[in-house]
């Protein structure tokens, strides 16, 4: 480090939730897009919430003027932030841009969530996290030049109020390996090939920036920790080396943070402590103190500043602060200037435990709130633990070494304490539930022979060629959540607001009878969410009241906690499904979320590995499922949209994962009868990454993400050579935009050309509950014709 670079501060957080703490973001973002707000207004609400959340950090205990605070407000997601920076903007928006590339808000909304013909960019996951991101698309035609100075702009208002606050954008390596190639690249065209052109770009945004008086940025390059992304890992490394020392080698640029969340940066460490970078931030919770280092190594870490992740960014447990504090102090083994920070940004966590005022669940008596941090308390541990850090307390000091220091001790103390009296509380153990899981035997994992099963369920169901389905859920409209908003409120008895849901489960069949579709659901009117329904409705898990998370631009969900032994008392769905059978000739699937999925979207104890807590949810949907059956229901549905995304980013830790994730769904569906059709959806388009989970789940029929790849996915499918029934997505609920029937027809024709037509389904790429009536009745109805001039045209194929 050279004597002109500034100070680290001691303690900071790699990101802060940015939808506001009564999720004003989000309300106010959608008022611009129903035109109720302008641009304006929509600005200077952004600009009140960063206003209130940099003042909000202060008083948590970050410093004002000393980089601690990180800039990493987003009006809809930091990959789009990144893209309209560089001016990767594709040609189909290319009339959104003004002459020097610059978009509006309404441009970048646009290009968010389509518009017309124009369909918005791909999202997916971020990491393994249920954030979604959206996907550049980067081809030889993409200019790269700066056409936003918004960070810039953000940074002098803070500066304005007189803080001096911390930069954040995602890296060049990143943005461009988390792309993909445009539609207008050649085959084999990599975005990474474009990382030369690219870098002059963040050179004059880190001229800007220093010009403007920002004294360290960070550059996030979550990428560095991955295993599981598309690119070739000496490809990415060299990436990162050349990025790197290219953008180090700068002069008069502020000192560089290069944060890599997520896991530990394994080989890529070398190459960034070989560069001139300032700062490097390390996941501790995920990844582990580096050791084994060499010399060269060891002595260019000891020359920068090692920012050590410590607490959980990514779970919302107070945690062991001790364990964090101690393993803060191991990374000080390699470098005189150590800081604490969190993990992983903040963006996954909500606000505030003191935002909470019941935290109810069944079986806990309260004193669950005193077992959580949400953000705010993650930042005053942050605080804390930097205090001890330049204290020198800790584990190991002699306690009484100063005031200060025993101050802290008594923070760490009172942690331990609160984690001691969580893993000893009632319900966190319950020795039914254990013994119950401990006795399974291997045939309570498997179903029958799959072509007996193919020969039962057509007897059972006799479904035509191409059959059609949609995903579970209906539009959830204003009427259905005032009802569950009154339920609440006691305003509404229990039983007016069942009648008021089959009121509209009985609207809801008779649409769907109305537009042909062949396997029926309900709806999932009296489902507020996938997960949280069930942890409602199951032992083990609370939920909160305002602890809003960030899932997608606008649209946020409310993880439950997930805090001890999982356990059925009484049966769920089936009272709904019963009912919707007895309305309709045609078979009615009875929709659950899977094992996975309820982890994936619910903070979990952190107490024992995963897979013994997806058995016990498994266990009580098997129970529900044998309850479902009995009742007459055909098909069954289990939903796992997560289960791509809680793979773990490294490959050493794949078999592990699978076969836990693969066990409990299977454990979860291998109890029914041969003729009952078992169903699974998954929400993301990469299949090929995760095919032998998918084949191993065994479901007779899987539904897949397709349209917004325009049927990427028909490829893997085909190679993989997988056999069951599948349901590639023809229609992108993700958007507003009605599919023609043209469009519609041409994705399952390219579906067909792909996978034996006796094995496809036709169906949306997802549940319909955030799309409006008008858009869905449209669509479906043009998925239907589509599918019936498909059937006209293609011979029905015989019997397999
Ligand atoms: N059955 C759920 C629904 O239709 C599935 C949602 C999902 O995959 N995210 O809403
Ligand atoms: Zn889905």
């Amino acid at each position: 480090m050279t004597n002109s670079t500034p100070a680290f501060p001691p303690g900071t957080i790699l990101g802060y939730p940015r939808i506001g703490r009564r999720r004003e973001l989000k309300k106010a973002v959608e008022a611009f897009w129903a035109g109720t707000i302008t641009a304006d207004e929509l600005e200077s609400t952004a600009a009140g919430l960063r206003r209130a959340t940099r003042d909000r950090l202060a008083e948590l205990g970050l410093g004002r003027r000393d980089s601690s605070i990180p800039e990493t407000f987003s009006f809809y997601d930091q990959m789009l932030d990144a893209a309209v920076t560089v001016g990767a903007v594709p040609p189909r928006f290319a009339s959104l841009a003004d002459d020097d590339g610059a978009i509006d808000l309404a441009g970048y909304f646009t290009i968010a969530r389509g518009v017309g013909e124009h369909a918005p960019l791909e999202m997916t996951k971020w990491f393994d996290s249920n954030y979604h991101y959206l996907v550049p698309e980067i081809g030889p035609e993409t200019v790269f030049a700066l056409a936003s100075d918004r960070i810039v702009r953000e940074f002098e208002e803070a500066r304005e109020t007189g803080f001096l606050t911390r930069p954040v954008i995602v890296g060049p390596v990143t943005f461009l390996a988390l792309g993909k190639a445009s539609d207008e690249a050649p085959a084999g065209y990599r975005p990474l090939n474009r990382l030369d052109d690219l870098l002059p770009v963040y050179a004059t945004l880190l001229d800007r920036l220093s010009v403007a008086g920002a004294e360290w940025v960070q550059l996030d390059e979550p990428a560095l920790v991955s295993e599981t992304i598309d690119v070739a890992r000496a490809e990415l490394l060299g990436a990162a080396e050349y990025a790197y020392s290219t953008l180090g080698a700068l002069t008069g640029r502020p000192s560089i943070f290069v944060a890599a969340p997520y896991g530990s940066l394994d080989d890529a460490l070398p190459i960034l402590a070989a560069t001139p970078v300032e700062a490097l931030g390390f996941d501790l919770v995920r990844g582990d103190v580096p050791n084994g280092l060499n010399d060269t190594v060891a002595s260019a870490l000891a020359g920068k500043t090692l920012v050590a992740g410590v607490i959980d960014g990514h779970n919302i447990w107070r945690g062991n602060l001790a364990a964090a504090f101690g393993a803060a102090g191991a990374l000080a083994a390699l470098s005189p200037s150590v800081s604490v920070s969190t993990s992983t940004s903040l963006l996954h966590v909500p606000h505030d435990v003191d935002d909470e005022s019941g935290l109810g669940s069944r079986g806990n008596d309260g004193d669950l709130a005193s077992w959580l941090a949400f953000a705010d308390q993650k930042v005053e541990q942050v605080a804390v633990l930097a205090r001890g850090l330049t204290a020198g307390a800790g584990p190991g000091a002699a306690s009484g070494a100063t005031s200060g220091a025993d101050a802290i001790r008594s923070e760490l103390d009172a942690a331990s304490a609160a984690l001691a009296a969580r893993l000893a509380a009632p319900g966190v153990r319950d020795g039914a539930v254990r013994d119950r899981a401990a006795s399974l035997t291997e045939a309570d994992f498997s179903r029958g022979d799959y072509a007996a099963r193919v020969a039962a369920q057509e007897a059972a169901l006799g479904l035509p060629f191409l059959p059609t389905t949609t995903i579970g859920s209906f539009p959830q409209t204003r009427d259905i959540r005032r009802a569950r908003a009154q339920l609440t409120r006691g305003e509404l008895s229990t039983g007016e607001y069942t009648a008021l849901m089959r009121a509209e489960i009985a609207r809801v069949v008779e649409l769907q009878e109305e537009i042909g579709l062949d396997v029926l659901v309900h709806g999932e009117p009296e489902r507020n969410d996938m997960v949280q329904y069930f942890a409602e409705n199951l032992d083990g898990f609370a939920v909160t009241e305002n602890g809003w998370v960030q899932s997608y631009g606008s649209r946020c969900t409310r993880p439950s906690i997930l805090w001890g032994d999982v356990s059925r008392p009484k049966p769920i769905t089936v009272e709904w499904s019963t009912y919707t059978q007895g309305l309709t000739d045609k078979p009615v699937k009875g929709m659950l979320t899977g094992p996975v999925t309820i982890l994936a979207w619910s903070f979990v104890r952190d107490d024992q590995p995963l897979g013994d807590t997806a058995r016990q949810v498994a266990l009580a949907l098997r129970d529900e499922i044998h309850d479902l059956e009995a009742a007459g229901i055909r098909v069954v549905q289990v939903d796992e949209p997560a289960l791509r995304e809680l793979l773990p980013l490294k490959k050493k830790d794949h078999a592990d994962y699978l076969d836990w994730s693969v066990g409990s769904f299977r454990l979860a569906t291998a109890g029914v009868a041969e003729a009952t059709q078992v169903h699974t959806h998954l929400c993301y388009s990469e299949f090929g990454v995760v095919i032998d989970a998918i084949r191993k789940l065994d479901a007779d029929v899987t539904s897949i993400e397709a349209a917004r790849s325009r049927m990427e996915v028909v490829g893997d499918i085909r190679s993989s050579g997988f056999d069951h029934g599948i349901g590639p997505g023809v229609y992108d609920i993700h958007s507003p935009r009605v599919p023609s029937v043209a469009e519609v027809t041409e994705l399952i024709e390219r579906a067909l050309e792909g996978i034996p037509g006796r094995q496809v389904w036709i169906n949306p790429d997802c549940g319909l509950k955030t799309r409006g009536y008008a858009e869905t009745v449209a669509s479906l109805k043009n998925i239907l014709e589509a599918t019936r001039a498909v059937r006209a045209k293609v011979a029905v194929p015989l019997p397999a």
